[in-house]
């Protein structure tokens, strides 16, 4: 049986794919960031109800986040594919989220089209914001995922991998007050913010060489003062702090709020910093990555070595990964393409690409599949998830 299930699942996404592309072509061209994925939501929306799911709008009081259900002939294990739409600001869909939601599409429309030979639940989840925000975080928070036994999703990539670790961040917002003065008669009775600032940048710059390889401290100034002729009286910055664990990453972000002292210290500015947890590192399910690596070696596209060096970012995806077996495997839309980058946002458009979404859909569904029909599999993937401690740390820490 599980043979004609697979090839229902296999047929259907098939017949959907003109569908996908074009729904990946439209969601590239429009793009929208973080929570305001208004387009993109109702587009997925509108098709998961043609294809017979139950759509909740807005869920964990996010407008654009989205439950979509099928259920099956009776109580079973609930499988979610998860679906990020939203784009950067300026560069547009250059991490390729127009393929991970229509691959999260696809393989909802594959798993549904079995289910009333199954027991359980096929579900698809719109998760918004994972380029900043987290709508994992706040759909985990406000019971969005209650009742999910297995969730999991793709990433488009520049390589395939089924496993890839992910850094732990902090995010830090950090404002330096000073006195304005006019900048050439009375500079002498001004308080320089920007200088705090960039002696900030300067300390960091000096701090890297006593960090860990794996941390990450990367910022941008947003706002540097009004004129040249006026001492800056103030300005503001934002940083990401990223590690591969906690303790570290919180220890690197105090370091960098030290620097933040001395520059203000130094200048006579006033610091004021706001920190925030940022992404938990992913946690690894193995008997779930290696389903899927079979599933994908049977629709005959090849998994990578793992490089000696991973280059890695952090997701929203970590903290699911933290509360449930998850998966976040990647699959080549072309070779060697750095993420957040022009090349990419072309990727994401490419033939390439959509045989990724495509073929990605359909090694979720079938993944899914395994899940649904094998009670032996499940409890290996438990099993797994329980061998780990959880790294969450759920408190938002506050420093004045
Ligand atoms: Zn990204
Ligand atoms: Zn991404």
């Amino acid at each position: 049986m599980n043979s004609d299930l697979r090839s229902t699942i296999l047929n259907t996404i098939d017949s959907a794919a003109g569908e996908l592309i074009d729904l990946a072509k439209r969601i590239h061209a429009k793009p929208e960031v973080a929570f305001q994925e208004v387009q993109a939501s109702e587009w997925l929306t509108e098709s998961l109800e043609r294809h017979r799911f139950q759509v909740q709008r807005g869920v964990a009081d996010l407008p654009t986040a989205f439950r979509a259900e099928v259920a099956g002939n009776g109580g079973g294990p609930v499988v979610a594919f998860l679906a990020e739409y939203d784009a950067l600001p300026e560069i547009g869909h250059a991490c390729g989220h127009n393929l991970i939601c229509t691959a999260a599409l696809g393989a909802g429309i594959g798993l549904a089209s079995a289910m009333k030979h199954l027991s359980g639940k096929a579900l698809v989840l719109g998760t918004p914001a994972e380029e900043g925000g987290g709508g994992k975080v706040i759909m985990l928070e406000k019971g969005a995922f209650r009742g999910v036994d297995v969730a999991m999703m793709f990433h488009p990539a520049g390589y395939t991998l089924t496993t890839r670790p992910s850094l732990t961040s902090n995010r830090l917002k950090m404002k330096f007050l000073g006195k304005a003065a006019h900048a050439a008669a009375a500079p002498d009775e001004g308080i320089n913010a920007l200088d705090a600032m960039i002696q900030t940048f300067v300390s960091i710059g000096l701090l890297r060489q006593q960090l860990r390889p794996d941390a990450r401290v990367h910022g941008i100034i947003t706002y540097g003062g009004a004129a040249p002729n006026i001492i800056p009286d103030r300005s503001e910055a934002i940083f990401s702090i990223r590690a591969v664990d906690r303790p570290y990453a919180d220890e690197v972000l105090k370091k960098v709020i030290a620097c933040a002292e001395a520059g203000a210290g130094a200048t006579g500015a006033k610091l004021e910093v706001e920190t925030k947890r940022g992404y938990e590192a992913i946690k690894p399910n193995t008997p779930l990555a290696d389903a899927f690596a079979r599933n994908l070696e049977e629709l005959n596209w090849p998994v990578d070595q793992a490089p000696a060096r991973t280059k890695m970012g952090s997701t929203d995806m970590g903290d699911v990964s933290q509360a449930m077996p998850a998966i976040h495997p990647y699959l080549a839309i072309g070779r060697d393409i750095p993420g957040h980058s022009i090349e990419f946002r072309e990727a994401a458009l490419s033939q390439q690409g959509f045989k990724a979404m495509l073929t990605a859909a359909k090694a979720m569904a079938l993944t899914a599949l395994d899940v649904l029909t094998s009670p032996v599999f499940l409890e290996e993937v438990r099993g797994d998830f329980k061998a780990q401690a959880p790294k969450r740390t759920p408190e938002v820490r506050r420093f004045s």
